[in-house]
């Protein structure tokens, strides 16, 4: 429920109502605003009999439940656009943030030459694998904490924030060490022990990728253990999900940027690699990534794709990828621009 406050209401008031509050079973998780106090919570209490007794509560002004399944990543709750800070750079603010580098970590050769063309087109994050779900037990399935350790030396020789995935509990910890953002990938979308081991044991940002058959509802919920399990700090990332068409590995759900970003303050990065899994039709839908208000794109290169241990067909070279960067500079100059009206940032 959320309980706005009267104008100017005391700080007395305010934890009075708090109070109130958890002694009907429910926990306040945000208290938003200066001159008018909104406070939001949740819990398990009757909400009707609450917002009842809370409206007679000297200060309220008024009270209503939250009517989305999730809570603390509705829009109802904050209406403001989180802004996810990574290192010396940020995700949702007011740049565009290009994630790149290759689906797997390979080799120091490999992964350097990555960072470096990463850093040569301007992007300010290095993705990379060191555990990955792979859907054949005979595929590579990562270099595991060596590659955590050649992706950290490759970042910070480039001075770019680490993207890679964890994939078990038993690991946040340990990738946690290594990344600036912990990636959990679409098949874990539902692994509701990890989405709370992520949002109560760390405060690490983390990009929650959609799953293939998650609906946007289903995704929500999945951000919302993270968040409601104390971990704030979290990215959508709405990777393509599974169609009829055969065209494409994927079919990207370019209509999720808006409808997500209606739904949610949580920022939206696309990413067309795993939606498309070819790398001829990544630049225009990074320039779509743009155009519909996504707060980034997250692509995959390779110093030679052909010879890539994973999503090679996806993989970009690093000319290609250097001439997406160029060709999305003025539609990112003009995503500024319309950037406070679209997402309702002020100037
Ligand atoms: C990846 O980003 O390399 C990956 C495995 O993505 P997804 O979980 O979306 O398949
Ligand atoms: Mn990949």
């Amino acid at each position: 429920m959320i309980i706005s406050m009267k104008p100017g209401a005391s700080r007395e008031q305010i934890e009075r109502v708090c109070e109130r509050i958890r002694e009907m079973n429910f926990e306040v998780r945000s208290i938003q605003g200066d001159e008018r106090v909104v406070i939001a919570a949740v819990g398990l209490g009757n909400v009707t009999h609450a917002i009842e007794a809370l409206r007679s509560v000297e200060g309220v002004e008024n009270g209503v439940p939250i009517s989305a399944p999730y809570k603390l990543v509705s829009r109802q709750v904050k209406d403001e656009r989180t802004v996810v800070a990574v290192g010396q750079t940020s995700i949702g603010g007011g740049e565009f943030a290009v994630i790149a580098g290759p689906c797997s970590v390979e080799t120091e050769e490999q992964i350097m030459a990555c960072a470096a063309a990463v850093s040569a087109g301007g992007g300010r994050f290095l993705r990379g694998g060191a555990y990955k779900p792979r859907t054949s037990p005979y595929s590579f399935q990562g270099l595991e904490e060596e590659g955590l350790k050649l992706l950290r030396k490759a970042a910070d020789e480039y001075d770019l924030s680490v993207v890679t995935e964890v994939m078990t509990l038993g690991n946040v910890q340990l990738v946690a060490e290594y990344a600036d953002v912990l990636q959990i990938g679409a098949r874990n979308v539902q692994n509701f022990p990890l989405l709370k081991e992520i949002g109560a044991t760390t405060s690490c940002p983390v990009m929650l990728k959609r799953g293939q058959s998650a609906t946007i509802e289903e995704f929500l919920l999945s951000a919302e253990y993270i968040v409601t399990n104390g971990n704030p700090n979290v990215v959508l990332c709405e990777r393509g999900i599974r169609t009829f068409e055969s065209a494409t590995r994927n079919t990207l759900d370019i209509n999720a940027v808006p409808v997500l970003n209606q739904l949610t303050h949580l920022p939206i990065i696309l990413d067309p690699a795993h939606a498309t899994g070819k790398r001829d039709l990544i630049p225009p839908l990074v320039r779509a990534a743009v155009a519909v208000g996504a707060d980034g794109a997250m692509v995959e290169i390779h110093p030679d794709p052909e010879r890539a241990w994973s999503d090679g067909a996806q993989s970009m070279t690093f000319d290609q990828f250097a001439k997406v960067m160029n060709d999305i500079e003025p539609y990112v100059e003009l995503w500024k621009a319309g950037r406070p009206e679209l997402v309702g940032l002020s100037a």
